[in-house]
């Protein structure tokens, strides 16, 4: 597609059909594909031609949607997957196995964190945590000559720090690995790692993307730009022989646009098979088509309710970056400039009792583990999804026992602020 603003993007990205072809995007609802010939088929096997022969690897519907976001991020090439826990494992584990290292911000997804500190490691996979607001030299101090990546969240979730990219992309290329981020929240609508120097960005597509709770998901999206053959004997895997595919180098085939999603795809999917459904990729096309226009709307419920809530005198703090009082709000105006999204955190007067009062008396927002779709919801972390941290793991990861994680919908503003006006004076 041609270099069209990112609204038309969202709406026509990834998909032209040809003449008499259908206006919206084909559910290919087959596991499997039909060939002529065992040779044409073997050229497949070899990945000597492209093409398709069984849905768990690649199917035409969920490739079309990962063409979107590949447009919209700025991307090289993409893949999609069953959902974001998977797209943050392949993106690691494609470059770092086994007896690796792994550096990573410490405001992260909860699933994420539990994903690295606990299951990877299991796998032989080591990560450091350092802080989001580190320093530069308490960035480099965390690299050991086994590391392979860096990991963050453009906006975490749920602890709302805003990451530095340049940062941690500039610590990431001195020492010669690439930066992997999850973009989960800001979506590309208001922040594009790759142009602040990201290599590969990953989603948990459940969120904005599909915007209405309908489908879980994941993306990866690579830039194509980290020159894996600099750091040849770092990546074997990129540009050393694969035995499984007749010793076929995914460098040398597929070139830096194509090795990293190929070797994601040839390998992990094949063996792992965290694929998406079409039909899960054709309900997050339909949420795609309104990315922008939605999340204009998010933003603007986030702020006007994180302005509410901060004058507000039984709520004893706010946490959005697009609050001037946020310590991230200049971060926000450098990398979110048109808005951050429209989850804000916060606490109320009387801690965590008077935290699952008030969420009781809600009635629009519900008492969710989710975020990011049209209707608005809230969650109590500390008891919910952060429950296996201990209170040190809480205050690394940026969440406090009184904290509520608050997402705005699409609703009306007027109604999301009465509604929580209501239920703080049933505390
Ligand atoms: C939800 C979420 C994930 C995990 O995604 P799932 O689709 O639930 O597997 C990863 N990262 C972030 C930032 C998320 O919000």
């Amino acid at each position: 597609m041609k270099n069209y603003h990112i609204e038309t993007k969202c709406v026509q990205g990834g998909y032209t059909p040809g003449n008499g072809e259908p206006r919206q995007i084909p559910i290919i609802q087959s596991t499997t594909f039909k060939y002529s010939t065992s040779e044409d088929m073997g050229k497949l096997f070899n990945l000597e031609a492209s093409g398709y022969f069984y849905s768990r690897l690649q199917n035409p519907t969920c490739d079309t949607v990962a063409a979107k976001i590949c447009e919209l991020e700025g991307g090289s090439a993409a893949m999609l997957l069953a959902s974001g826990q998977a797209a943050s494992f392949y993106s690691v584990f494609n470059i770092a196995s086994c007896g690796d290292h792994v550096v990573s911000s410490s405001t992260i997804y909860g699933g994420t964190y539990n994903l690295f500190a606990v299951t990877m490691k299991r796998m032989g996979v080591e990560f450091t945590f350092v802080s989001p607001d580190c320093t530069e030299e308490e960035l480099a101090a965390a690299f050991r000559p086994n590391t392979k990546a860096v990991f963050g969240e453009t906006i975490a979730n749920p602890a709302l720090t805003v990451l530095d990219i340049e940062k941690f992309a500039n610590a990431a290329h001195a020492h010669g690995v690439p930066l992997i981020i999850d973009n989960t929240f800001a979506t590309p609508y208001n922040c594009r790692p790759i142009e602040w120097g990201a290599d590969i960005v990953t989603h948990s597509t459940t969120k904005y993307m599909d915007g209405h709770a309908s489908a879980v998901g994941g993306c990866i999206v690579d830039a194509g730009k980290f020159d894996w053959t600099k750091y040849a004997e770092k990546y074997p895997g990129l540009c050393t022989p694969d035995d499984s595919y007749h010793g076929v180098v995914y460098t040398e085939r597929f070139g830096l646009a194509g090795a990293y999603i190929t070797k994601a795809t040839v390998q992990l999917m094949r063996d792992l098979g965290s694929s998406q459904s079409p039909q899960s990729a054709f309900l997050l096309n339909l949420g795609l088509e309104s990315l922008h226009v939605r999340m204009q709307r998010h933003c603007e419920n986030g702020q006007k309710v994180a302005e509410f809530l901060e004058a507000h005198p039984q709520v004893s703090w706010v946490n959005y970056p697009g609050l001037a009082s946020s310590p991230y709000h200049a971060l926000a105006q450098k990398y979110l400039p048109q808005g951050s999204c429209g989850v804000v955190s916060f606490g109320v007067k009387g801690g965590r009792a008077a935290a699952e009062k008030m969420m009781q008396h809600l009635e629009i927002a519900a008492i969710e583990t989710h975020v990011a779709d049209a209707r608005s919801c809230c969650l109590h972390p500390a008891s919910s999804t952060h429950r296996q941290m201990n209170d040190a793991e809480l205050a690394a990861a940026g969440v406090s026992g009184d904290l509520i994680r608050l997402s705005c919908g699409l609703e009306s503003a007027e109604d999301l602020i009465a509604d929580l006006d209501n239920a703080l004076s049933q505390i």
